[in-house]
């Protein structure tokens, strides 16, 4: 089976943690499934890192933000496939513009437009673990483009569609979807599933576990969207029609 999932910067803040992470995917591996991971940037490096940016030009060019930003999910992509390899798993990273992810050009917040490359499954086909970093594509130009916070969401969920993944999974600090902030909200409830058009009102009213484009995309194409904590076992949440 083909497997997409994603693991956001809370699931990758230190070394323990993608090594978890690693050996959860190298076990998927051993079982004889093909794994595309894809990888957010490290716990709070983004934040950093526009911060950082601000300190130079707090109006810095949208075009060079997005050739510095970036760079937080390239790191994390190295650093996964090492310790896929270092499980034992043979694993290659990949940029989203080595992965052939093409974008319009609204840098900053950019959409996903195509898959344009067959690299990823190549590498598939030769048996490797593929890592793509999220959150970035490339645009018709050539230049580096972001996909807007919390966008890593949507390259798995794009991902998913172009490969005909028929599950996308979302590993992420809280275990499904909720009614409510249940950080907030002691009493919140946990959906078993919701369907696309609610997750998509959840995700525009702020509700942070999904990247809302990512809902869009997994309707548009039928993904499947399951959203699982990578600290705690349970059966998460599936987003589907
Ligand atoms: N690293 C980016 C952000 O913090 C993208 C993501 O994590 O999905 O918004
Ligand atoms: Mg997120």
């Amino acid at each position: 089976m083909l497997i997409v999932q994603k693991f956001g910067g809370t699931s990758l803040a230190d070394s323990d943690k993608i090594r978890k992470a690693a050996l959860r995917t190298a076990r998927l591996c051993r079982q004889g499934h093909q794994v595309v991971t894809v990888v957010s940037a490290q716990g709070h490096t983004t934040d950093r890192l526009i911060r950082e940016a601000g300190e130079i030009d707090p109006q810095g060019s949208a075009r060079e933000m997005d050739a510095y930003l970036a760079a937080g999910e390239q790191m994390s992509a190295g650093l996964m496939a090492m310790a896929l390899q270092k499980a034992g798993c043979d694993a290659i990273s990949l940029t989203g513009w080595q992965a052939g992810i093409l974008t319009d050009g609204d840098h900053g917040n950019a959409r996903v437009a195509v898959l344009q490359s067959d690299r990823i499954q190549r590498e598939l086909a030769q048996g490797k673990a593929v890592v793509v970093a999220g959150f970035q594509g490339v645009d018709a130009e050539g230049d580096i483009t972001t996909l807007g916070r919390g966008g890593s969401d949507t390259t798995a969920v794009a991902l998913a569609a172009f490969l005909g993944a028929e599950e996308c999974r979302i590993y992420t600090d809280v275990d499904g979807v909720y009614d409510r902030d249940p950080r907030e909200y002691p009493d919140a409830v946990r959906y078993d599933r919701i369907g696309y058009d609610a997750m998509l009102d959840l995700a525009r009213r702020g509700a942070q576990v999904l990247h809302d484009r990512c809902v869009e995309l997994g309707r548009q194409y039928g993904v499947k969207i399951r959203v699982l904590s990578s600290f705690r076992p349970g059966p998460g949440t599936l987003v589907s029609d």
